[in-house]
């Protein structure tokens, strides 16, 4: 049987305690199949009759036995989330009441939801493109608000608008170059070289501003893992303890975007950094007491990080230890901390001396709570966050990254092949490129593989 003829059911709201928890059904027998296991309280109200935006209160039923008091939302197809008829039911919260609705749907013939299949339908009836649904996911997965307005902007559709105004003025200039190619003998208007080369350019600038986005946005979203480095006594806990001030601290740990587990979550400002213990590096004159293996790991630690904090002791001079790991920080996202300035008189000499290897030197007093919007300013315009206008359009997967990438390398193709005296046959090709990849962005002809791999992501419910 074709899948979307199956009324499928999942609870939708996280697992465990909570006040209310919601179990979506959606499908063409989304009603029939809810009045076998849903009783209205009014005698006279039946389910069947309900209009679409109404409510209606109730109890469940499961295996003859009257259950917990059941609200019933219904929307009907196609407004609804899935374009099919939906039913959303809310019972109490806790894993026993959602459980058993969902066992007693199971019973009355419903299937179970797949991972992101609610999802899945509304972009199959054409409720959301590829780009929205992938902005489901990140809205779901932000963990800042800029994170979440960025995923919104997306979801709202002005990342597929952006997207359509670079493929309107490509398409328009494609088929200019292909009358141009193909019909010669008509009396096609040649296109001048400097118009060529400036809508080129244009659109690639676009893509571009795109791709340099990513990094902040993915930031923003995700949070990023952070290392914090430094010679021992030099204030790394203090620097720690600054920033996981108690209304500012994650408790519980949590799974980083490396393999490893991170340490400690502390939000910063917008962002989260997933703190990562590297015990393990130190300056290499004190590498020899520590086991090989144990530092293997740390430099792995570093290279993976998207941000490093190393810190210094302003109040003495730079020590070959120091150096070591201002050598080792080189080229990477890396904010050098010269604490405990309110020691010294002049942290010029070091900052000098540290320049070089990192982004930023920053000199600042750990034990001081007013350096903290110091180090959240300099963080978020390291990373590139400060810059971002979270009400943009901007990419959210490594995919939508993947295809816009290929439609700007495209494009720079057709702007060398056009500067090395290739005929006009062969920039189109490469526009012809660019536009294919703009096409698997935005996921107009997207694949069932294209379509499987952003779902594979997804939670049971959505
Ligand atoms: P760690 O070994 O790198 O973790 O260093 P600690 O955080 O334990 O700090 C070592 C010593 O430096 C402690 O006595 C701290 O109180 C002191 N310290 C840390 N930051 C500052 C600072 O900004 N100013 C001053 N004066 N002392 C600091």
């Amino acid at each position: 049987m074709d899948r979307l003829q199956q009324t499928i059911c999942a609870l939708a709201t996280p697992a465990g305690e909570g006040g209310i928890a919601v179990v979506r059904v959606s499908g063409p027998d989304a009603y029939p199949l809810v009045e076998k296991v849903f009783v209205p309280l009014r005698e006279n109200r039946r389910l069947a009759g309900a209009r679409g935006y109404t409510a209606m209160l109730g109890h469940y039923w499961l295996r003859g036995e009257e259950m917990d008091e059941t609200i019933a939302l219904c929307f009907r197809a196609p407004h609804s989330y899935t374009g099919e008829d939906v039913i959303e039911l809310s019972v109490h919260g806790g894993a026993a009441m959602a459980d058993g609705l969902v066992e007693a749907l199971l019973l009355a013939g419903a299937a179970p939801a797949a991972p992101g299949e609610f999802t899945r339908r509304a972009l199959e009836h054409g409720r959301l493109s590829l780009t929205q649904a992938e902005a489901v996911m990140e809205v779901i997965a932000a963990n800042g608000r800029q994170g979440a307005a960025l995923a919104k902007s997306a979801l709202d559709g002005r990342l597929a608008r952006r997207i359509g105004g670079i493929q309107s003025a490509l398409q328009t200039l494609s088929a200019h170059l292909t009358a141009w190619v193909d019909y010669p003998e008509e009396d096609v208007p040649e296109l001048s070289d400097t118009a060529l080369a400036a809508t080129l350019s244009a659109q690639k600038a676009e893509l571009d501003a795109l791709i340099a986005g990513y990094g902040a946005g993915a930031v923003l979203r995700h949070g990023v893992d952070c290392v914090l480095l430094g010679r021992p006594n030099v204030g790394k806990s203090t620097l720690l303890n600054l920033l996981a001030g108690f209304d500012r601290a994650i408790v519980t740990p949590v799974a980083g975007t490396t393999r490893d587990v991170v340490e400690q979550a502390v939000q910063l400002g917008e962002i989260r950094l997933n703190l990562f213990d590297t015990a393990g590096v130190r300056g290499e004159d004190e590498a020899d007491a520590i086991e090989a293996e144990g530092i293997r790991r740390s430099w792995k630690k570093l290279d993976e990080a998207g941000l490093v904090l190393a810190v210094f002791d302003a109040a003495q001079p730079l020590a070959e230890a120091d150096l070591a790991i201002a050598r080792r920080c080189q080229g990477r996202p890396a904010l050098a901390i010269l604490n405990k300035q309110d020691l010294t008189d002049s942290t010029a000499a070091a900052q000098a001396a540290l320049q070089p290897y990192f982004k930023k030197v920053l000199p600042l007093c750990a034990r001081d709570d007013a350096s903290l919007p110091l180090l959240r300013d300099a963080v978020a315009a390291l990373l590139g966050a400060a810059q971002l206008d979270p009400h943009a359009a901007q990419l959210c997967s490594a995919r939508q990254l993947a295809a816009a990438t290929r439609a700007r390398d495209a494009l720079q193709e057709a702007l060398r092949a056009r500067a090395d005296g290739f005929g006009l046959d062969a920039v189109g090709v490469c526009l012809a490129d660019a536009l294919q990849a703009l096409c698997d962005l935005t996921g107009e002809d997207a694949t069932e593989a294209t379509i499987d791999e952003v779902f594979a992501t997804f939670c049971v419910g959505k």
